[in-house]
């Protein structure tokens, strides 16, 4: 009998997961009737109930299997940790508060079934409920990222997708420190079909997001996937050469017509603040490499597991 294994990264999610659970059981009885389950739920150091209710759950079902982290490690090392932690032929990645409908799943399952694709993630095509801000910004980073990194990436991809066991391993293989999911799942390729829905609204408990957070998190997909950043600092650099070369011409031959007045120091200085301004705008670029290159050096572990369905505790 096939398995799907339904990876659920959990932080501070006492009120959604019952709810979750509730909803996974009706549409898995549903429409999986003769295929396996697991639910493999990782409590990413939650500070509230999080992991009581987890193990509850998993008193009333054996299908339930968890990992606890020993603190908070981020929803990226959350879906690795359940990736390499899975033992489904399918795996799915889902979010706790149902912003990720498991009735999609069926369909999700059919077409990697009968139509022969490898993978089958979600979009959201509307951000209804979520700030106008926050969705510009979204977009703008879509663009840029998109403009700089030769991997794919889609706009409004939800992390929510059912892949084959050969897709995970692939991306389990993937041992980097600084994980960008949605462009991890475009590296490792496969044919990947996308299905569209409207944005849900997440049933209960908020946000884990604050906007200081996903701009982070944009700059690390940044550096992650792309050296443009890098190439646009050579470019400044030598655009900046060539302007000071033609000046000390111009100035040069002026001072030869014209003799020498002293004069001009409001626009030296000027060119002092700009010139240091983009030198350390593009030390700062070099630094942000260098950090996560010093990070993924360091080699630490993703996660650290405190414990699992199978200490009996
Ligand atoms: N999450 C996590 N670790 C974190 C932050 C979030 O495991 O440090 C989980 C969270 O429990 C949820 C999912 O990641 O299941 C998505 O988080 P959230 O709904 O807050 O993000 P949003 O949907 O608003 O982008
Ligand atoms: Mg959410």
């Amino acid at each position: 009998m096939e398995k799907i294994s339904v990876v659920v990264s959990c932080y501070n999610e006492q009120e959604s997961l019952p709810l979750f659970y509730k909803e996974m059981e009706r549409v898995r009885k549903e429409d999986f009737k003769d295929i396996d389950f697991e639910y493999i739920f990782v409590n990413d150091g939650s500070k509230d109930k999080t992991l009581e209710e987890i193990k509850n759950l998993r008193k009333i079902d054996d299908k339930v299997r968890y990992i606890s982290f020993s603190r908070n490690f981020g929803k990226e090392a959350a879906m690795f940790a359940g990736l390499e932690y899975s033992t489904g032929d399918y795996v799915t990645v889902m979010d706790a508060d149902l912003q990720d409908p498991p009735s999609l799943l069926k369909q999700m399952y059919d077409t990697i079934k009968n139509e022969g694709y490898d993978c089958v993630a979600t979009r959201r095509v509307t951000r209804k409920g979520e700030p106008p801000i926050r969705s510009f910004f979204a977009k703008m980073f879509y663009k840029l990222i998109n403009k700089m990194s030769d991997v794919e990436m889609v706009d409004g991809a939800r992390d929510y997708r059912l892949m084959t066991r050969q897709m995970v391993d692939a991306v389990i293989n993937l041992k980097e420190y600084n994980r960008f999911s949605k462009g991890l799942f475009g590296f490792v390729g496969f044919n990947t079909k996308w299905i569209e829905y409207e944005n849900v609204e997440r049933v209960a408990g908020e946000t884990k997001w604050s906007f200081w957070k996903l701009f982070k998190y944009a700059l690390e997909g940044i550096t992650a996937f792309s050296t443009t950043p890098l190439i646009i600092a050579s470019i400044v650099g030598i655009l900046f050469c060539i302007i000071a070369f033609i000046l000390i011409v111009v100035i040069i031959i002026r001072t030869l017509i014209f003799g020498d007045p002293t004069s001009g120091w409001p626009s030296l200085v000027c060119i002092i603040f700009l010139v240091s301004g983009v030198q350390l705008f593009c030390i700062g670029i070099i630094g942000q490499y260098l950090s996560k290159t010093y990070l993924e050096v360091k080699n630490r572990p993703i996660y650290i597991v405190k414990e699992t369905e199978k200490d009996k505790k």
